[in-house]
């Protein structure tokens, strides 16, 4: 016997949407006969290896425009009790309205499992909303875009926490395995954990900017690297001569770059070079997924070097500095040395960034600065599951713990991995507002050398613990 879901949420934020993606349906389920919405539907749906029953809630809210409150609660309520499952959607880009605290009460006192859908996630815009969303008090909120498909295997994923694996897959036979608490025990535990990561998926295009200073050598580095494969592959479908962006290869791996170099092309004709290529590099920095920034050797540095490095860390971005034109460097090793360690000095939010040295102009150096980016690509998507974290927490609390603050110490409570890209976390404790930051910074360095996180931005939210 399958189980049944039911998605709620206030109006507009998408459980149509969601819907109709379950169910397989191609158009919305738009009735505009008077009554149908009275009844209830109930499809099938998938999601992966889950099949399950959805109830169709919508048009609730345009039953009776009159009595939409009462209706509509009385709508839910009842979807809710027939359900063996609750999808509580918020909109992330919204926040958390004083409606969906509403729906989100009715929820909560069904005492039904619960799984919390932030929709329309598919933007930077909605990372404040998806933090809000905890104030739900029902738990993790998953981020998804119904529209867009994304997040679906995390959705899928927290159902079956949310269930159960008995319920979600009724008809596998028992066997003869011990329960998962007996055989997790030990040293085992850390790679069973790792088996429920989703993987990081490296078919997608990986998207990098090449940013800097005029006369850094931006469009020598980008003409070098993407050169000969534009004049081999040509202009493809959707790549015109004044595009933005091209694609091409590199040891297999697809890649989208930002070409700044064909805007200022464009940019020269229409004469309003100097305003445009600020706009320019803001533009590719919100592009892109890893922003590489090209600093000039022989003259490394300068202000607007650092407060480029620094607009691409608080963008949350992923970062490589390429120390470009190193043909003209007379004394190779011993700047290198001088450059990292300035490097760490300068920006010490991203501990462990990745700084290499190249000649845009030979070439020499490119393919040690495309593997760092590739490796900083994978740390700024990295998750680590709940309980690694918390296992790790209580080790950090144990040697290391929160001051006391007016003579009561503070309490760390749990950690979770609410996003990446960056790798964002939410530190629940008793006190947020007395926590002081340099706690949060220790939190912050000691979760980077633990789980190996190198060269990105790390983001903590501090939530309070009930
Ligand atoms: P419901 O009636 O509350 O279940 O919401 P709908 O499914 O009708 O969606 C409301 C609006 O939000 C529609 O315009 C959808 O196209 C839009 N929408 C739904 N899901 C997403 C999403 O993931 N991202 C964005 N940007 N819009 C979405
Ligand atoms: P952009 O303004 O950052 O796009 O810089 P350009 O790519 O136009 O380069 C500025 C100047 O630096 C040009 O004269 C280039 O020839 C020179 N240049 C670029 N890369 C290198 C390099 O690796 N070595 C040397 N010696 N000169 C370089």
């Amino acid at each position: 016997m399958s189980f049944k879901v039911a998605i709620i949420g206030r109006p507009n934020v998408g459980k149509s949407t969601l819907f109709n993606r379950l169910a397989g349906k191609k158009l919305a389920l738009v009735d505009d006969t008077p009554g149908v919405t009275r009844d209830r539907r109930i499809h099938p749906a998938k999601l992966y290896d889950l099949s399950f029953d959805v109830i169709d809630t919508a048009g609730f809210e345009t039953a009776a425009p009159h009595t939409l409150q009462g209706r509509m609660r009385e709508q839910t309520e009842i979807a809710i009790r027939e359900a063996d499952l609750v999808i509580f959607m918020v909109d992330a880009r919204a926040g958390l309205l004083p409606d969906d605290k509403a729906f989100a009460d009715i929820v909560r006192k069904s005492g039904k499992p619960v799984v919390l859908a932030a929709n329309k996630s598919e933007s930077r815009a909605s990372e404040g909303g998806t933090l809000e969303a905890w104030e739900a008090g029902l738990g993790e909120p998953i981020p998804i875009s119904a529209e867009h498909g994304q997040g679906m295997p995390d959705l899928r994923d927290a159902i079956v926490e949310a269930l159960g694996e008995a319920r979600c897959f009724p008809d596998d036979e028992e066997d003869d395995l011990p329960a998962e608490s007996d055989v997790l025990v030990g040293e085992d535990i850390s790679e069973a954990d790792a088996d429920h990561e989703p993987a990081y998926d490296e078919t997608k295009p990986l998207r990098i900017a090449v940013v800097g200073r005029p006369n850094a050598g931006k469009s020598t580095l980008i003409n070098t690297l993407i050169g000969e494969e534009r004049l081999l592959t040509g202009p493809e479908a959707g790549i015109t001569r004044d595009s933005i962006s091209v694609d091409w290869d590199w040891r297999g791996r697809r890649i989208k770059l930002f070409d700044t170099a064909g805007m200022r092309r464009k940019a020269k004709v229409q004469e309003k070079l100097e305003k445009l290529s600020v706009a320019d590099g803001l533009r590719a920095i919100k592009f892109a997924e890893v922003v590489v920034i090209v600093f000039d050797a022989t003259i490394p540095f300068e202000k607007q070097d650092l407060q480029i490095a620094d607009l691409i860390i608080r963008e949350g971005r992923a970062l490589v500095i390429a120390f470009n034109k190193w043909d003209l460097i007379d004394t190779p090793q011993a700047t290198l040395a001088e450059l990292r360690e300035k490097t760490e000095r300068l920006l010490p939010q991203v501990r462990g960034l990745r700084a290499v040295p190249i000649s845009a102009e030979t070439g020499r150096g490119l393919d040690k600065l495309m593997e760092a980016v590739v490796e900083t690509h994978r740390v700024w998507n990295s998750r680590v599951s709940t309980g690694r974290l918390n296992r790790w927490l209580e080790g950090i609390l144990a040697h290391h713990p929160p001051p006391a603050v007016a003579g009561r110490r503070l309490k760390v409570k749990y950690i979770t991995q609410v996003k990446a890209r960056p790798p964002g976390f939410v530190v629940s404790c008793s006190r947020p507002d007395a926590m002081p930051q340099s706690y949060v910074r220790y939190l912050s360095n000691s979760l980077r050398e633990s789980f190996d996180m190198p060269g990105v931005p790390i983001r903590i939210a501090l939530r309070a613990s009930d």
